[in-house]
């Protein structure tokens, strides 16, 4: 079995969405060996850091939070697409040349992935790339940028995927990932009520689990 973590390691000096810092986390020892018996320490983070899921609360007014994906979602079949010749945004003329199943997950593979910084200049999904997912009964879409979307102000692909509950996932690394056939295994944490959340996400071959 192979397992590839596509996940972004959670640390003070990570990227972060236009590197701003308040959107840093923090990560605070609240008591070692020196001052008790134990080791803890303390996050505090914002939802959208590292590789996270996006609820539709995050675009819509009144919007579901996380409980609006089924839980069966955590765990997809899903096929990773390489965008990497693409140098801005990803559209419809570029995902239909490609195979895209009714019921899959669909990961963007781009140059973003070997980027170790945030580029505000990142490649995103243009709006007609996510109207054509939306044709495609694809469950869900991720990319290897902090953002789906950028350069876009009225969040025309945020709101495409998310007011047709289609999951959203962010902050991908598919550096090492080739185009092909997996199983994603993505989940949030169980915060009831809120708009996003950070993921553990990973890849396994097919053959390991039928779904
Ligand atoms: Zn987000």
């Amino acid at each position: 079995m192979t397992i590839i973590d596509i996940s972004m390691p959670i640390q003070t000096d990570m990227p972060v969405y236009k590197n701003r810092d308040e959107k840093r986390p923090g990560i605070q020892v609240v008591r070692d060996f020196g001052s008790g018996s134990v080791y803890e320490s303390r996050l505090s983070i914002d939802m959208h850091t590292g590789t996270h899921i996006d609820a539709p609360l995050h675009m819509i007014e009144g919007g579901g939070d996380l409980t609006v994906y089924p839980k069966e979602r955590w765990v997809s079949p899903c096929t990773v697409l390489d965008f990497t010749h693409i140098k801005d945004g990803i559209t419809k003329e570029d995902l239909i040349k490609k195979e895209i199943l009714n019921g899959e997950f669909v990961l963007l593979k781009t140059q973003n992935s070997f980027e170790e910084d945030f580029n505000t200049d990142f490649i995103y999904l243009e709006k007609t790339g996510a109207e054509y997912l939306l044709e495609t009964g694809i469950i869900g879409v991720g990319i290897d940028s902090l953002g789906i979307e950028r350069s876009q102000p009225g969040h025309e692909t945020h709101k495409t995927l998310l007011g047709n509950s289609i999951m959203i996932l962010e902050g991908l690394r598919l550096k090492e990932v080739v185009e092909g056939k997996y199983i994603l295994i993505a989940a949030p944490l169980n915060i009831p009520g809120v708009e996003a959340s950070p993921v553990r996400a990973f890849l396994m071959d097919r053959g390991f689990i039928k779904l």
